[in-house]
């Protein structure tokens, strides 16, 4: 928007016609005062500034919006009698465009000028958002990078913890084979094996994240009947934390197109997620219904939950909460492939979560699917 100073009325007509006729939107004030007001309230582009005015003449306008953050970027033209010096017109003005035009007013000049000041107006404006973004961009990357790093230190750790386990086992292991003792072989054997199964789950859930990201996350879906493959889970589940009890709430017995393994392990993921930060708990709800045309399942915990802030972002790539990371092992990528793989079946995913009292994690399945998209 341009702005119109000028203590004469019919300057002030005139010149607005010109310009509103050519596209630009005007404003206009008949006094500096006047105009210092508008310019404290809204930001111009242009400011066409006659010098001589009773009061406050053109250049001490100038000099008094030089320190106005809203006139930072505006550009003046001033309109000066013929005999003005020009050296005059500049004098300590430095901030903005600045340029001036001897009166009589040659409209076409004018016109030449605040199309100009308007052009170079749009490309520095065009330039600012280019350089928005690119600082956008770079600050993503640099946090990608961090988290790339941090997952490399984490995976590594998380790897090598079930490794040294094995190999550990597989010491004692010939002991007890020395000894003949087939009781303690057995049991030792089981726990070397508990520690491979744990390694297969962080190895795949590594390769699913690749899949993820190039997008060769493959699903196979078929009909089955969801309540037979969730008893399925709860029977594997149990025994792994046998202190804290799975109690399941209602059955949906109905057949649901998806794929019954990525379904599964979407379960497990809830499952598992609730034994490890609810262990202190005695029970685990598991609760499934039909709400409408939708599936409905959710698994409860009474463990120790998570503020608001984190509910958000809880399933995006790597993220862990800050304070429960340190207390507990994990990738941080469970949570965000189980949202791609209930994303994918074109259902929804959520948590409901207060610090202290626990965290419901859910999500919800068309009954339904009109249309495969996969
Ligand atoms: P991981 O458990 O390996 O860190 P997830 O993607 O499964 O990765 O979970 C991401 C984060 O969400 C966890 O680090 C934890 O901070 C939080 N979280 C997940 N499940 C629960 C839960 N049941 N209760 C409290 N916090 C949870």
């Amino acid at each position: 928007m341009i702005l119109i100073v000028d203590d004469s009325p019919e300057n002030i007509i005139s010149l607005q016609k010109v310009l509103e006729k050519n596209g630009f939107e005007v404003d206009t004030a008949a006094s500096g005062e006047e105009a210092l007001k508008k310019i404290l309230q809204k930001s111009y582009v242009l400011i066409i500034l006659d010098v001589q005015m009773p009061d406050m003449d053109g250049f001490e306008v100038a000099e008094a919006i030089r320190g106005y953050s809203k006139a930072k970027e505006t550009a003046i033209i001033f309109l000066s009698a013929a005999t003005a010096d020009v050296q005059l017109i500049t004098r300590g003005y430095s901030s903005g465009a600045l340029d001036y035009i001897s009166k009589p007013v040659d409209i076409n000049i004018l016109l030449l000028k605040v199309q100009t000041f308007y052009r170079i107006y749009e490309q520095s404006r065009e330039l600012k958002d280019i350089q928005a973004k690119l600082l956008d961009e770079i600050e993503f990357r640099k946090e990608a990078e961090r988290k790339k790093d941090e997952f490399i230190s984490i995976a590594s750790h998380e790897l090598n913890t079930p490794v040294t386990s094995v190999k550990g086992y597989l010491q004692l292991l010939e002991r007890s084979i020395d000894k003949q003792d087939m009781e303690v072989t057995k049991s030792r054997l089981q726990k070397a094996r508990n520690q491979v199964d744990k390694l297969q789950i962080l190895i795949s859930d590594l390769l699913d994240i690749s899949k993820v990201e190039s997008g060769k996350l493959q699903f196979n879906k078929k009909f089955f009947v969801f309540d037979e493959m969730l008893d399925r889970v709860l029977e594997i589940m149990q025994p792994n934390n046998p202190q804290i009890k799975l109690i399941k709430n209602g059955a949906v017995k109905a057949k649901i197109f998806a794929d019954e393994m990525r379904m599964e392990q979407v379960i497990v993921n809830f499952i598992s997620n609730a034994q490890k930060y609810a262990h202190e708990s005695e029970e685990i709800h598991v609760n499934s219904e039909v709400r409408g045309d939708q599936l409905y399942f959710s698994v409860k915990d009474f463990g120790i939950g998570m503020p608001e802030e984190h509910q958000k972002n809880i399933f995006k790539k790597f993220y862990r909460v800050e304070e429960t990371a340190e207390r507990f092992q994990g990738f941080g990528i469970g949570l965000y492939i189980c949202y791609e793989i209930i994303e994918r079946h074109n259902g929804t995913i959520g948590v409901n979560s207060i610090p202290g009292k626990g965290s419901e994690f859910y999500f919800y399945l068309p009954l339904q699917p009109e249309q495969e998209k996969n």
